[in-house]
């Protein structure tokens, strides 16, 4: 009781601020929720690495409840004018976040998978994507942001991305990465949740992803690689505002047309 009577009264204080602003919902407070304490919390390990990945400091808008990784897409779709691509086409969203996908749906395409491994609504589909159940060149759009991180043979789940997407389709794989390491880090080793946290930032990640073997393995498989940087395309309060990672880039895997 007393508990939620603290919680109700520092909900209302964040409220009278307006150093952010959720992308998203539009409303202004004082602070973002961090994420398991925020940066304090994050081991030595993955700060030596500089790891990019979540902003656990700027994480969840105390409106809307949506995370910093969702907000960054919105901002990059709406900067790249990616929504314009989404009527009529065929889209496959893994791990479907709840803001993004209404708005994928409000853009009407003419197909929209909603798919989880382990999926906790009725309208998302159970689904490995490793085994995706699908002929070739069927979807537009893949959407699998910040999954791959959880998936042992996620170069097996790469291979069905790029089998199922159309030539010219587009993929977004975005997952926490090191532009210190030249390799991914994983380790059979590593089998607990105490160390998967340590060395993989969470209790159900299984690898820490080095940025150019992630980018090379996409174009092995048959991608073109667009990176776009965040400070090429906002202004450099607009991370600050709207709580988001400046150091993540967006990466696009086209499909080539052969
Ligand atoms: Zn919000």
């Amino acid at each position: 009781m007393l508990r939620r009577q603290i919680e109700s009264i520092l909900k209302f204080l964040n409220s009278l601020g307006s150093k952010k602003k959720c992308y998203i919902c539009g409303k202004t407070f004082d602070h973002f929720s961090k994420l398991r304490g925020g940066s304090k919390g994050k081991s030595q390990f993955r700060k030596k690495l500089d790891m990019v990945g979540s902003d656990i400091d700027n994480f969840r808008c105390m409106y809307c409840g949506c995370h910093d990784r969702e907000r960054h897409l919105f901002m990059f779709f709406d900067k790249l004018g990616l929504w314009r691509n989404i009527k009529d086409s065929v889209i496959l969203h893994f791990a479907p976040e709840r803001h993004l996908a209404r708005r994928l749906d409000s853009e009407s395409p003419s197909k929209y998978v909603k798919a989880d491994l382990h999926p906790k609504n009725e309208d998302v589909e159970r689904m490995d994507a490793t085994i995706l159940p699908y002929n070739e060149d069927k979807f537009d759009f893949i959407i699998a942001n910040h999954v791959l991180e959880h998936i042992p043979d996620y170069g097996k789940a790469l291979r069905e991305f790029f089998r199922v997407l159309k030539p010219g389709g587009i993929g977004i794989f975005q997952t926490p990465y090191s532009k210190l390491l030249q390799n991914n880090f994983e380790d059979e080793g590593i089998d607990s949740d105490e160390l998967r946290l340590f060395f993989h930032g969470q209790k159900n990640h299984v690898r820490t992803f080095g940025y150019n073997q992630f980018l090379s393995e996409l174009e092995t498989v048959g991608f073109d690689v667009q990176v776009k940087k965040h400070d090429e395309c906002f202004d450099a309060h607009a991370a600050y505002l709207y709580g988001v990672n400046s150091k993540e880039d967006l990466i696009l895997a086209v499909k080539r047309v052969s």
